[in-house]
């Protein structure tokens, strides 16, 4: 006794406004229809999955890594004809076969369970929703009398039906047998067994129900019907400051800033480490931000292992543990204080290279280089100075 689901995912519904299935839409950085996979593989219940898909589509499918699905196969003009070729495509050791819209990316392992439960017993299971809104009448054909309201329709004994719907296989296969025989044009399953039903072919023991549906199991239709991403966002502030010395190598932002210098017209910043203070005013802008220990506790200078190791490497570790915590850096901006070398220059450079250690593109990073017109260590040539903000985000 094994379960098995039909994912119809054949529909040409380009509803999203572009001319790209709206299944292979990126959502929280994954294709709809992966979420849709990913939600059935959390369910206990089902064993194997069909996609019922093409093109790009299937291409996603493919890429979705979801252990459960055992097959990919085309569908046809119509959803009847889809679920006929999932069935055609289904593992022989599946007794139970739910059939669900690729559409349908938040349905709950609870939802999947109760249809089950149900389809095991009773033979037929639809989940369902009450109809909240009142309902009218209305003209049905193209003519101005379509705004013309008939009648107001009781809802009371009307439900709306969701998926996945949960047939026995055999009370399936029959319906969708008949339904071809007969040219039924379902746009539902269990529409397929209650016309077999009303032929009287129904097989013995066959009752057709109902289980609740859930508000959150939406079919997408327009983005619209896809929850916000709420982004927490936090800043950090970092600043720096070290004195220049003759004979040291002048590395800011992990770029040197004197190529080429013979060594006795180097004039850098002294430090435990290569003294770059763009780069440790970066490390605590980040560190600040979430609200971890600062670079003095993180790399301490009593350790030997951080002796003369690059800035650069600070920030490329910093910006890992907060990729590790979900985090990512959304803009950097930074102040750079320096008589000469003049920073404007390599400006391009270092939004470049510190791109690159945060994992992110330069168009986050914005840096002005500011001289300190005659006033103070940095005015006098005597000091390097750098401020930092970052601003980092995940979602909640
Ligand atoms: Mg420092």
């Amino acid at each position: 006794m094994t379960t098995a689901a039909i994912v119809v995912a054949s529909g040409r519904s380009l509803r999203f406004g572009g001319d790209v299935p709206k299944l292979v839409v990126p959502w929280r950085g994954r294709p709809l229809v992966a979420w849709t996979l990913r939600a059935l593989e959390a369910c206990p219940e089902v064993d194997d999955v069909v996609l019922v898909a093409s093109g790009e589509v299937a291409s996603a499918a493919a890429g979705s890594a979801a252990a459960k699905l055992v097959g990919v196969v085309p569908g046809g003009d119509t959803r009847q004809a889809s679920v006929a070729a999932g069935l055609a495509a289904l593992p022989a050791r599946a007794d139970l076969v739910l059939v669900h819209d690729g559409a349908r990316p938040f349905v709950s392992p609870g939802l999947v369970a109760r249809v089950v439960r149900a389809a095991r017993e009773a033979g037929a299971a639809v989940p369902v929703l009450p109809v909240v809104d009142t309902l009218k009448r209305v003209a049905a054909d193209e003519s101005p009398a379509r705004d013309t309201i008939l009648e107001t329709v009781p809802r009371e004994a009307l439900a709306r039906a969701q998926t996945p719907q949960g047939f026995r296989r055999g009370v399936l296969e029959a319906a969708a047998a008949f339904a071809a025989e007969t040219g039924l044009g379902a746009t539902d399953d269990m529409a397929m067994v209650e016309a077999l039903r009303a032929a009287g072919r129904l097989p013995a023991g066959t009752r057709l129900v109902t289980v609740p549906g859930e508000a959150s199991n939406v079919k997408v239709t327009t983005p619209a019907d896809l929850p916000a991403v709420v982004i927490e966002t936090r800043v950090g502030l970092g600043h720096d400051v070290h004195p220049l010395e003759r004979g040291r190598r002048f590395v800011l932002g992990g770029v040197d800033l004197q190529p080429g210098a013979a060594d006795e017209e180097r004039f850098g910043p002294a430090g435990h480490s290569d003294g770059d203070a763009l780069a440790h005013a970066l490390c605590d802008a980040l560190l600040s931000a979430a609200g971890k220990d600062d670079i003095g506790a993180t790399f301490p200078d009593t350790d030997p292992a951080h002796r003369g190791r690059a800035s650069l490497d600070f920030v490329r570790e910093v910006a890992g543990g907060l990729r590790a915590d979900g985090w990512s850096v959304l803009n950097v901006s930074g102040v750079v204080r320096l008589e000469r070398p003049r920073v404007l220059p390599f400006v391009p450079a270092l939004r470049e290279a510190l791109g690159r250690a945060l994992g992110c593109g330069p168009d986050r990073i914005g840096l002005s280089a500011k001289r300190g017109e005659g006033l103070g260590p940095v005015g006098e040539g005597r000091a390097v100075e750098a401020d930092v903000v970052a601003l980092i985000g995940r979602e909640t």
